[in-house]
């Protein structure tokens, strides 16, 4: 083990901040749990990623290198709790008269383009669970093996009771030790178990032959089997959201720590949830944005990302347009400060840079406090301009918040940016419209055009651009 002593970052598995420490010295080998592809990411799910990304250019500003792997669940995730219902990609699918993967493929796209919006490093390697269904049949077949899994009607199940520590990573935790307890147990034999292998109808497109029959992956098994793949085990670090603790990271962990008699990983890193407006994401409430809604609404994708930047990634985070616009009033006034210090020729003293690079540091280290690294961020662009604040901010502080902030103070001043009060006009416009009010909602789409503007409207909202 090779530990870190600078750098502290809090365990969902011992429920503490520990000192990081690494298996193989200089190298950090991590795995995260990717999307499931039969939708478009919202901005939910990229607050997931954008934490994960935070973690990665932490470790990296501490001169780690990353081996890291995601998965792509483009199979496997069924609609219903409790191992129920169909696969979410062949229902998709289906709905949508196309194959199975088509649905992964396009969603895979956007999600890869969403991400590379929000400046997030794609993991080294991804990898879609349909390229790894032998690896997965193998790792059923030794869990049969140690007498850990028993056959139903519809399928292979693990016996959650052989494994004793079941409750590590969920106790203490407030979503803990409920696993499927809400489900009816039907043939399982505990509530906690679940499917490793699921047979599924001669209607069913993605299916492979097996020991046990035709069928399907279960979910869990994929990431199991896809980190022993491409990692040792154990592994550093595990990545995924909260939601993941009580169910899909203990199966995770059951599966590896049975099948290979050793930790699964050393640390789990775990990022909280995001709302929107106080409450939960939902398609009924019409509050899902995507990031392209988002960009739809003439916010820079970096807008987004500051916004996620200034919460830890253990809060809960309460998204609201008026907090977006907050952010790129922000970040507006960061780049206006950078520009400047860019200009600028008087120096600053060594040791304000030097205690400005410690603060960030100690800030990052500090189980990735990004809050507290953003006001170190505004304390020294507070300095007397100078060209060394704006090296320390833009070649060194953005090595890990990844705001591009060099591209954005070197570019031109945006003359063609859409004043608040056209973008106050278009929000107006939607609420008008929402509420059925066509009257408002044509007057106010005249005046945006007469003030020199095209709103056209997208299955969202509404883009907006200068004529
Ligand atoms: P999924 O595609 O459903 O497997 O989710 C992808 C990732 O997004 C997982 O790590 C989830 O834990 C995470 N996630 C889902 N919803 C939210 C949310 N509202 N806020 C933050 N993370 C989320
Ligand atoms: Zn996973």
């Amino acid at each position: 083990m090779r530990y870190n002593e600078d750098m502290k970052l809090y365990n969902t598995l011992s429920k503490q901040k520990e000192e990081f420490y690494t298996v193989k010295p200089g190298v950090v080998q991590m795995y995260s749990c990717g999307p499931t592809v039969y939708y478009t990411a919202h901005i939910g799910n990229l607050r997931a990623y954008v934490c994960g990304d935070i973690l990665k250019k932490t470790l990296r500003f501490n001169g780690y290198q990353i081996e890291d792997v995601m998965n792509i669940t483009d199979v496997g995730h069924l609609v219903g709790d409790g191992d129920t219902g169909e696969d979410k990609v062949e229902t998709t699918a289906r709905k949508m008269g196309v194959h199975p993967l088509e649905i992964a493929k396009k969603f895979t796209d956007i999600f890869m383009h969403d991400i590379g919006l929000l400046n997030i490093t794609p993991a080294k390697h991804i990898v879609p669970a349909t390229h790894c269904i032998n690896e997965m049949i193998a790792l059923v077949k030794t869990l049969e093996q140690k007498g850990c899994t028993y056959r139903t009607s519809d399928g292979i199940y693990f016996d959650a009771s052989t494994f004793p520590d079941y409750f590590q990573l969920s106790k203490g935790s407030l979503a803990g030790n409920i696993g499927g307890a809400r489900v009816a147990l039907g043939e399982k034999r505990n509530a906690n178990d679940f499917a490793l292998w699921k047979f599924v109808g001669p209607n069913t497109i993605q299916k492979w032959d097996s020991p046990w029959g035709i069928g399907c992956p279960g979910w869990h098994i994929e990431c199991s089997a896809i980190s022993m793949k491409y990692l040792p085990v154990p592994f550093d670090i595990h990545t995924g959201g909260v939601d993941h603790i009580p169910i899909h990271h203990t199966n995770e962990i059951a599966q590896t720590q049975t099948a290979t008699g050793k930790k699964m990983c050393n640390f789990w890193f775990h990022n909280e949830f995001m709302k929107i407006d106080g409450g939960k994401m939902s398609k009924s409430l019409g509050n899902v944005y995507s990031m392209a809604d988002i960009i739809d609404r003439g916010y820079d994708p970096m807008h987004l990302r500051l916004l996620f930047l200034q919460t830890t990634y253990r809060t809960v985070l309460n998204f609201t347009f008026p907090a977006l616009d907050a952010a790129r009033e922000n970040y507006r006034n960061i780049i206006n400060a950078l520009r400047h210090h860019r200009t600028a020729t008087a120096h600053t003293n060594p040791k304000i840079l030097a205690d400005l690079r410690q603060a960030f540091t100690d800030a990052v280290n500090n189980d990735l406090n990004t809050p507290v690294a953003l006001a170190v961020l505004h304390q020294a662009l507070k300095q007397p301009d100078s060209p060394d604040i704006y090296q320390l901010v833009t070649k060194v502080f953005d090595q890990v918040l990844s705001l591009s902030l060099d591209q954005a103070a070197r570019s031109e001043p945006q003359t063609e940016t859409i004043p608040d009060t056209i973008i106050a006009m278009a929000k107006q416009r939607l609420n008008a419209k929402q509420q059925r009010d066509w009257a408002t909602a044509d007057k106010l789409r005249a005046e945006i055009i007469a003030a020199g503007y095209q709103i056209n409207d997208t299955p969202n909202g509404y883009t907006l651009t200068k004529n």
